[in-house]
This record gives C-alpha cells, sequence and structure tokens, in this order.
C-alpha cells in the first residue's frame, strides 16, 4: 500500500546515499516527559513526514523510546557516545542497536568532541574511530559522524578524519558563526551539517520560525527537540514550504536583535573567571532544564553553579574577552534569581 505520510523536501546526508527531510527529530527532550507522550511524539513526527531521528546513549532512554515508537518503521537514525576508547565504544554500538531495536544504524557519531585533545582521544591508534571503524566494517553501522560546540576543534575534525561523513552543531539565528567558516569546510568535503539547538536549546519564543529560518541555510538537516505531539504539529509543517516571506524576515530580524546580547554561545572564552564564577554553565542552565529536566541539572552541580554567582566581584575582567559583548554580570544574576524561583533549585 503506498504511503499516506506528507512528503518534506530531503537533502543528501554529507558522502552518504541517505536522503533525509530538511526537518529531523532531535531525541533529547522526550526523556523527560511520560513514555506514552514521548511514544506519541515520536510517532507524529513520523507520520508528518520525518524520516532523520537523532539520539544519543547519553540520552537516557531517549534511543529506547524511538526504537520502542518506530519499530518495523523504514527510517534513517543516528546516535552517538561519549566513550573515547575503541572497545567502549564498539561496545556502546551493540546497546544502541538494541534500544533502537535494528540491525544497524545510519550514523553514529562521537558526542560532544569539544577540544582538540578529545579529538585527540577520539583519533588515537586505540581511540574510538577505531571501534567505530571495527563497528562499520561488520555492517552494525554504516557512516560515522562526530558532534560538538567549538567550531575550531570540528573544524580540525573534518581536516584530520576521513572517515566523517556528518558534523552536528549548534546552528541557529543567533549562533550562526559556522556560516562563514565550517560551512563551507563542509561542503568542500561533502560533510553533511546537523543543525542542533535550531531553537537556542528551547530559549527561543517562535520556535517554528526560528526551525524555518535554520532550514533555509545551507545545512543537511535541522533537528529541534521536541518532546510531545503539540510540539510536533507545531514545529514539522514549517518544512513543507521553503523560502521565507518578506513578512517572515523582518520577524526574524527583530528576534535576532533581541536575542544577540542575551544569548550565551558557550565557548567560553569569558573563563575561567578569577573568582570561580561558573559563567557558561550556569548561562547554559536554562537550556538543559527545558530539554533534561531539573534532576538531570542538580545532577551536573546546578546547586554549586547556582551558588557561584554570589563570589561574583563585578571586576569585568570577563567582559572584554566575551566577543559577543554580553553583559555577563547582569546576564548571571537575573540567571541565578530565576533558578531560585524554582523550588528544587533554592535549596542552599
Ligand atoms: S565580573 Fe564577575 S563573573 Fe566576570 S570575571 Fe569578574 S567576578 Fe568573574
Ligand atoms: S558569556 Fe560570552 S564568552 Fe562566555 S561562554 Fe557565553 S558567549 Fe562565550
Amino acid at each position: 500500500m503506498p504511503s499516506t505520510r506528507p512528503m518534506l523536501p530531503t537533502r543528501r546526508l554529507g558522502k552518504t546515499d541517505l536522503e533525509v527531510t530538511v526537518i529531523g527529530f532531535g531525541g533529547i527532550p522526550i526523556q523527560i516527559v511520560p513514555e506514552q507522550d514521548a511514544i506519541a511524539a515520536v510517532r507524529r513526527t513520523f507520520d508528518l513526514g520525518v524520516n532523520f531521528f537523532d539520539t544519543a546513549r547519553g540520552y537516557t532512554n531517549s534511543e529506547e523510546r524511538i526504537g520502542k515508537a518506530l519499530a518495523g518503521q523504514d527510517y534513517i537514525v543516528a546516535t552517538k557516545s561519549g566513550n573515547r576508547e575503541a572497545e567502549g565504544i564498539y561496545e556502546d554500538v551493540a546497546t544502541s542497536l538494541a534500544n533502537l531495536r535494528r540491525d544497524r544504524i545510519d550514523l553514529f557519531q562521537f558526542h560532544g568532541v569539544n577540544d582538540d585533545d578529545q579529538l585527540a582521544q577520539v583519533l588515537a591508534p586505540y581511540g574510538a574511530l577505531a571501534g567505530l571503524r571495527r563497528a562499520r566494517g561488520e555492517g552494525k553501522i554504516a557512516h560515522i559522524g562526530i558532534t560538538g560546540h567549538r567550531r575550531e576543534t570540528l573544524m580540525n575534525a573534518v581536516k584530520q578524519c576521513d572517515d566523517l561523513t556528518t558534523v552536528q552543531v549548534p546552528f541557529n539565528l543567533v549562533e550562526s558563526d559556522i556560516r562563514d567558516t565550517l560551512i563551507p569546510l563542509c561542503q568542500e568535503r561533502d560533510v553533511g551539517v546537523i543543525a542542533m539547538k535550531p531553537v537556542g536549546g528551547g530559549n527561543f519564543t517562535n520556535a517554528p520560525l526560528a526551525i524555518k529560518w535554520c532550514i533555509n541555510q545551507p545545512i543537511t538537516v535541522a533537528i529541534p527537540g521536541m518532546a510531545t505531539a503539540e510540539e510536533v504539529e507545531q514545529d514539522v509543517p514549517v518544512a513543507r514550504e521553503m523560502g521565507l516571506t518578506a513578512g517572515e524576515q523582518a520577524l526574524l530580524e527583530q528576534m535576532r536583535s533581541e536575542l544577540d546580547q542575551r544569548t550565551c554561545r558557550r565557548c567560553r572564552y569569558c573563563e575561567p573567571c578569577p573568582q570561580g564564577v561558573q559563567i557558561s554553565s550556569l548561562l547554559h542552565g536554562r537550556s538543559v532544564v527545558r530539554r533534561m529536566g531539573v534532576e538531570r541539572w542538580k545532577e551536573w552541580g546546578a546547586l554549586d553553579i547556582i551558588a557561584s554567582v554570589d563570589l561574583c566581584t563585578e571586576c569585568g575582567e570577563c567582559l572584554p574577552k566575551c566577543p559577543y559583548n554580553l553583559p555577563i554580570p547582569e546576564l548571571i544574576r537575573e540567571h541565578a534569581a530565576y533558578f531560585r524561583t524554582i523550588p528544587e533549585l533554592a535549596e542552599d
């Protein structure tokens, strides 16, 4: 029987023969909703024509939920592991295969390679690359990719490792520096670009418009995190019509100017703070809470991160180091005040 799923525009995923829809599914937020809601969100995404689903070993139950929701369906799946050793990542492939109920994973990525030391670990003789090459040779995975937040490290990765078929990196209306750097390099090397955080990690108000902007850029696929079927219904249809109207462009410009001076890009150029304020961790906290929940952020040291704001002497040393001219002392106070309104984070 022919499929009744809507057709969405597709692009080839780097140097693979896979055609992925321009909008994909980011699997972080389905961890923090009840399983039935998570499964409904994944299935609705598939029913609306999306064929690319991204998850990770590190997103607790996300792989299992996607595997359960889409068992027996024809879709392209990407997952990732932060293990830097050959043996460890090879074992993670087996775990992901079982969780996802698949015989093969289309794309397996090195997760969160955020500096050159981590990249060196991945590329070392007994590093993660060796483990994924073995898994690929055995047909357990089809392609290898990398994810990270630091443009320079990802550019080094693309230059040093021909095995990479994709790079996954934050890219949105505000964090768009890679458009003139990493993206042209990827185009030259035929490496696909997977845009994570197209809605600023949940911080932008008009999610559909932010996603529409993203899929109209020279990337392969944007993967907004969507936790419920309602969010899916709101976000996915933007991919049905490509191009931006003059009215949308004006709205986007207004959004950009409002967000530009308030959005931390997590580059950490401002750190270390001489007083020990955990600047970027604090400014990233809201996104972690939205996508992963308060308990997860607490496991990552939320209370210490919030408490570190009290150490700020307003010396101003961090200000000239921020390439985006963010008013750091003001922003960290604002964020800390917000977190202290959340009961689980208000304890001392
Ligand atoms: S202004 Fe505050 S956060 Fe910035 S360097 Fe000084 S103490 Fe640290
Ligand atoms: S405050 Fe500025 S320098 Fe510091 S991590 Fe955020 S964007 Fe980077």
